[in-house]
């Protein structure tokens, strides 16, 4: 590998460069890289609202007043300079240049495309020279400024294009060793050459193809594209409040929703990172700790609506005519008018007697007198009818056809909206209607709501933009691990994983589910987290606990010998009938799961009080395996089969005191366990001796940011409501992940980093031996590099554990930043059926549990 490969380009909008603030979050990027040993190469636009500013003077200058909007643009440089303190006479020059371009358009009245050209390019220019000089005031090192028309040439196959041309991007060797020997380069975006060194540009939003041409020819290592965005979404978020942030996309579908007219993109900006398969980072300045969003070529499998896009205000033109129908070269003749007047198609729709095509409005500049000129030739042949304001809204994704049946029900929205044409691309990337302007934006968020908003979970899906700042203000909040660095840092100095758990959280979770009223009992399940530690904040908080075996009785009796045993309850799953000799010799409650036991051994139960495990019969929960209800789960009696039991309840005079049921875990929905609370109430008229309802436990906790959490006074509202009608029983429940999920973390040391094409594997000391829930029940775990906290993060990462087992991953696209062997990686919400579920698999011995 030659040492090129360590370049990186940057392209920065014109928000980043507008302010010093912004400046100095480029100063520190490129600092960043520079101690990776990362060599930059900068591109950026011109300060934030002079292209247009530009465009306004040229337009001015031929018809005569332009001396008061060209001094503003003058002010608005030199504000900027004396906001970062550069000297005041540093554009003078280039403010006179312009000047007297200015005057030449006036003294002519006129402009050609080719002077429009240069008075544009100076937005850009004037911007590197504010950048280069502040960079090499904030940097160590010089910054080496290039001309960007030295290097970018137009192609100029047909004709110049003054306004938008395209340039060549395969590596450019003379470029390499121009730039070899300075490793931080600036350069403008939006402006190339011809072969004739007159000055081009690239159109506008066009400093993103600068970017991706200058990264080709350098054979960049990656393409980062900063911008005032966190990443693409999956609609405009500005329109669409749920519009999500996609963290992947590829190439494919970032050029279709580019050329969708996402805007986030120059649509000419993916190809040529495409060839030279350099990957390409979506980010923001203002929020840099936000991972973007990344394009590479990682493909999914499977159909999916990525993106609902549209471009505003497009032409169309429709061509009727009854002479087409079945005459050989009627559409080459047709389209042969448009290539004679230089006018690109974007989507074509045919009928037997109609052709109608929309107009490219993002790659070329078409002029009114163009489209005058074209009309009266296309006259000649047909009927022209000239649309304006239209919107073609697309529905955007890999495989869209092989989910055409999914989405179908979203079309009836066009029952209200004319559709002038319809069109569903050859790639299978996408499907487009041209609908008036000024539904658009009715029809996009109608659509997102139906095909991405409902679409269940995925893993390409972000957080929404408020989300993001939720998240930006969750994770600058206090988690107690972040309050308790130090302390972690010193557990783990002897050692190279540990489960860490923090006594005062457990504390704090108990009394949150203690403010729920209507709940006369708690009791902690023992199975979650058995660490006598923790179990012993569970016991001073006067809880109970809830057992699956009598290793776990044991255990609470061992600890707590004085226990009242009213505090231990017992609720195995297919236990052997000593197992429940043990227990009611011991005088502990139980609960039974099956009728089995009480069919098949009677007389152990006989004057004994018991509670039945029912099924609720409907599974719920984040994961299948964790459902623990309905047929195909081995939990709970029927309540079909509660009946059958009468009989032999009344012969043996077992006393049914209670009804049990639990239907999954990780369940947010707080009206759940009032549900539940009425389904058992119901039920527990079969036996009249019930007092007790066992609503079991699946309080979830937020996990992702884009979660809500439970709100203890809600459920309480929603049980006191149970009582009221069912005032004679008790409501318990029997919490295990809410108790002590969240106040137990993993941490463990890097062993080795690994790099294959796009996936970055970062390996840790221990993995599912330690913790088995993700290779168990692809349960998700959000994981942080604890000794780089603050650094962003710039990989999506694979989280892995030095187990032979290819399901031995913590974590799946985890936004990560470059680690290093040592650094020390921290699993949350490793505190429920972590430990416990331990293994010694590989001979490697689990993680140690340390309490702080
Ligand atoms: N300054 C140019 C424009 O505003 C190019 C760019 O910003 O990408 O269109
Ligand atoms: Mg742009």
């Amino acid at each position: 590998m030659s040492n090129n490969n360590s370049w990186q380009v940057l392209k920065f909008g014109g928000t980043s460069v507008s302010s010093r603030d912004n400046w100095n979050t480029i100063a520190a990027i490129i600092k960043r890289k520079r101690a990776k040993g990362k060599k930059v190469f900068v591109v950026h636009s011109a300060v934030s609202s002079v292209s247009n500013r530009l465009e306004a003077l040229i337009t001015l200058a031929q018809s005569g007043h332009y001396d008061e909007p060209y001094q503003e643009l003058v002010s608005l440089h030199q504000r900027l300079l004396q906001e970062m303190e550069l000297p005041a006479m540093l554009l003078d020059e280039q403010y006179a240049y312009l000047k007297r371009l200015l005057d030449g358009i006036h003294l002519l009245g006129e402009v050609s495309d080719r002077i429009r050209a240069l008075v544009m390019s100076q937005g850009e220019l004037w911007s590197t020279t504010i950048g280069q000089t502040y960079l090499n005031q904030q940097l160590e090192e010089p910054v080496n400024r290039l001309d960007a028309r030295d290097f970018l040439v137009a192609n100029e196959e047909y004709r110049v294009d003054y306004l938008c041309a395209s340039c060549d991007f395969l590596q450019d060797d003379a470029l390499i060793q121009t730039i070899n020997a300075t490793p931080v380069v600036i350069t403008q975006g939006f402006i190339a050459s011809t072969s004739e060194e007159e000055t081009v540009l690239l159109g506008r939003g066009g400093s993103d193809s600068s970017a991706a041409y200058f990264a080709g020819k350098i054979a960049a290592e990656r393409l980062e594209i900063w911008t005032d965005v966190p990443g693409i979404f999956t609609a405009n978020p500005n329109h669409v409040n749920n519009a999500r942030l996609l963290k992947q996309l590829n190439y494919d579908e970032a050029q279709e929703m580019a050329s969708a007219g996402a805007k986030i993109l120059h649509p000419r900006a993916i190809r040529p990172a495409q060839i030279s398969n350099i990957p390409l980072y979506i980010r923001s300045t203002i929020e840099p700790g936000i991972a973007g969003t990344i394009i590479n070529d990682v493909e999914n499998r499977w159909g999916m609506v990525k993106a609902i896009t549209a471009k505003e205000n497009i032409t169309l033109i429709s061509m009727e005519s009854q002479g087409m129908w079945q005459q050989p070269g009627f559409l080459a003749d047709i389209f042969s008018i448009f290539k004679q007047h230089q006018v690109s198609v974007d989507l074509v729709s045919t009928s037997e007697t109609n052709i109608t095509v929309s107009l490219d409005n993002l790659t070329q500049v078409v002029s009114e007198k163009q489209i005058k000129n074209l009309s009266l030739d296309l006259s000649r042949m047909c009927r022209v009818n000239i649309m304006k304001n239209c919107s073609a809204v697309s529905i955007v994704g890999k495989n869209v056809r092989a989910i055409l049946h999914k989405i179908a029900p979203a079309f009836s929205i066009f029952e209200t909206y004319k559709v002038y044409l319809l069109s569903q691309a050859a790639s299978d990337l996408n499907l487009t209607f041209v609908i008036d302007d000024e539904h658009c934006n009715k029809v996009i968020t109608a659509l997102h709501e139906l095909l991405i908003t409902n679409n269940p979970n995925s893993e390409i899906l972000g957080p929404t933009a408020k989300e993001l700042k939720q998240v930006e203000q969750a994770d600058t909040g206090s988690k107690w691990w972040q309050d308790n660095k130090e302390t972690i840092s010193m557990c783990l100095a002897k050692r190279d994983s540990a489960y860490i758990y923090h006594l005062d959280s457990v504390r704090q979770n108990i009394h949150n589910l203690q403010s729920i009223d209507a709940v006369e009992r708690i009791f902690f399940a023992v199975k979650s987290n058995n660490n006598p530690d923790v179990l012993q904040v569970a016991y001073d908080n006067e809880i109970g606990f809830e057992t699956v075996s009598c290793g776990e009785v044991e255990h609470i009796l061992n600890l707590f010998p004085t226990i009242d045993k009213s505090r231990i309850f017992f609720t195995p799953n297919f236990a052997a009938r000593q197992e429940y000799q043990t227990i009611l010799e011991k005088g502990i409650r139980l609960t039974l799961d099956s009728t089995y036991p009480i069919k098949e051994w009677p007389e152990i139960f006989s004057g004994k009080e018991v509670f039945l495990r029912v099924d609720p019969n409907i599974g719920k929960g984040h994961h299948e395996n964790v459902r623990t209800a309905g047929a195909t789960s081995k939990f709970g009696i029927p309540i079909y089969e509660l009946e059958e039991l009468k009989p032999i309840i009344e012969q043996y005079d077992i006393k049914v005191v209670g009804l049990h049921a639990h239907a999954g875990s990780g369940i947010l929905t707080n009206e759940h366990w009032a549900e539940h609370a009425r389904l058992l109430a119901e039920t527990a008229s079969i036996f009249p001796s019930v007092k007790y309802l066992n609503l079991g436990g699946g309080f979830g906790i937020k996990e992702r940011a884009q979660q809500t959490e439970l709100t203890m006074s809600q459920i309480d509202n929603t049980l006191q409501q149970v009582k009221a009608e069912y005032p004679h029983y008790e409501l318990w429940i029997e919490p295990g992940r809410y108790i002590s999920a969240n106040t137990g973390v993993l941490v463990s040391r890097v062993t080795q980093v690994k790099q294959k094409q796009n996936y970055y594997y970062v390996g840790l000391s221990t993995g599912m031996n330690s913790l088995m829930r993700p290779a168990l029940y692809g349960s998700y775990h959000n994981i942080v590099n604890l000794s780089r906290l603050d650094e962003s993060k710039e990989h999506l990462a694979t989280i892995v554990g030095p187990i032979c087992e290819s399901t031995d991953k913590l974590g799946v696209e985890i936004p990560f930043p470059e680690t290093k062997e040592g650094d020390l990686v921290l699993i949350e919400n490793a505190g429920a059926y972590g430990r416990v579920m331990a293994t010694q698999y590989n001979m490697r011995s689990p993680a140690e549990e340390v309490c702080i």
